[in-house]
């Protein structure tokens, strides 16, 4: 097993161009102490919707660490997968995410369930976990109504990493995640620590797991919901990770992952708090905010670069049911506060800028236009060079969007 290292941060280069100034970002908090490793990850469904392949990925990645003479870890992310699409994963990536949202609520073979009950007598009656007041009442029926869920997705989990184990050629060069999130119910802490005895059980060395928190996190944009229930959730999942760790032999680096953890504003300073009351690591998923910043900058930049953001929203706008499909978990877009392609066609620098820049305060922002721009990268990967070369036309205004972006707006509110 690779060890992953404690603090991870999840970044999205969809169109293996902003490698450079991602880094950038990772080199300047480098410097304010804070000690990060970028993870470049981009899942199948965004590969698919861009017609990229990881390899690509994995060069831009390499390039930038070489140009930049970035020493430190690295890592590429093979995000949601599962086991019809990894195989194109297997050899730029040495962080897989093992998806198994869609099986969850797919019943095991209740043998299967009868026998984790019998193994786990400790999942049953008063459970005490160090640092969660209140002890957990978990019931025989709450086992089994947990393992009926969750037990065949782990399964799944299971038969995903030995997929990988067999075509890496061993078990060493690779960290493993399992994800939950992309699904409607949250896991409360009790499943998780069903969840965690089962992936235990399955012989997954996983380091980070993503379960689907409480409130909504939708794609680029802040949390919605309640911050001081996130909190208490949270905490009582680190001790549960903590606790799963000494009962069931997991990896001690084992950690929660935020998956689409970009631009949660009001929930880092209680993610910062839990981090550095524990000691416990952190994995953040922010990929898609680095493409809202290129747009930013194309938009900054004025001319041309402007026209080709407007140009991107009308189309977008134009499309937006079939975009927004693949994601309707993750966004909710109030269709009657986006603006009109004409209106958008008449905006200086400034007014698309502050529309679309994550600065709640700003009273230009426009969450919902953000959330549709969000998914609306298909468009810019029809443009194919224009877009490209736009970002090389701009290159200075774009990379300084998004290392800003990355640094001041993230790792400082989560690490500083
Ligand atoms: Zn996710």
């Amino acid at each position: 097993m690779k060890t992953c290292p404690k603090y991870t941060f999840g970044v999205g280069d969809r169109f293996a161009n902003g490698a450079h100034a991602q880094l950038t970002a990772f080199i300047e908090a480098k410097k304010l102490g804070i000690d990060i490793t970028p993870v470049w990850n981009k899942s199948n469904r965004e590969h698919n919707i861009i017609g990229s392949e990881p390899s690509q990925t994995r060069e831009a990645a390499d390039k930038a660490v070489a140009d930049l003479g970035w020493t430190g870890e690295y890592l590429l992310d093979a995000d949601h997968i599962n086991l019809s699409t990894v195989d194109r994963f297997v050899a730029p990536c040495d962080f897989f995410t093992l998806d198994v949202a869609d099986d969850i609520g797919e019943a095991a073979d209740p043998s299967d369930v009868a026998a984790f009950i019998a193994k786990h007598p400790e999942l049953i009656g008063t459970v005490s976990i160090e640092g969660i007041s209140e002890p957990f009442e978990i019931t025989r029926a709450d086992v089994e109504k947990t393992a009926n869920q969750f037990l065949k997705a782990t399964q799944k989990a299971a038969a995903i990493y030995q997929h990988i184990v067999a075509a890496k050629g061993g078990v060493d060069n690779f960290v493993t995640e399992v994800s939950m999130d992309e699904t409607d119910s949250p896991q409360t802490p009790p499943e998780l620590l069903v969840i965690l005895a089962a992936i235990a059980d399955q012989g997954i060395p996983i380091q980070t797991i993503a379960p689907k928190f409480t409130g909504r996190f939708n794609k680029g944009v802040d949390y919605v919901g309640d911050p001081l229930q996130f909190e208490k959730e949270f905490n009582d999942d680190l001790a549960v990770i903590a606790h799963a760790i000494k009962t069931y032999g997991l990896p001690p680096a084992l950690k929660l992952s935020v998956h689409s953890g970009s631009d949660k504003f009001s929930i880092y300073p209680y993610i910062k708090k839990a981090i550095q009351r524990t000691g416990a690591g952190l994995h953040i998923k922010t990929a898609g905010t680095n493409w809202l910043e290129e747009i930013v900058g194309l938009a900054e930049s004025g001319g041309e670069g402007l026209a080709l953001a407007k140009k991107i929203y009308a189309k977008a706008l134009e499309k937006k049911a079939a975009l927004c499909e693949p994601y309707a978990t993750v966004i909710d877009i109030k269709d009657s506060n986006l603006p009109s392609a004409e209106e958008v066609n008449g905006w200086t620098s400034t007014q698309y800028t502050d529309a679309l820049r994550h600065i709640p305060t700003n009273p230009g922002y426009n969450a919902d236009l953000r959330q549709l721009l969000h998914v609306g990268f298909k468009i810019a990967a029809q443009l194919e060079d224009t877009y490209i070369q736009a970002l090389k036309d701009n290159s200075e205004v774009v990379a300084k969007n998004v290392t800003g972006n990355l640094l001041d707006r993230h790792m400082k509110p989560l690490f500083l």
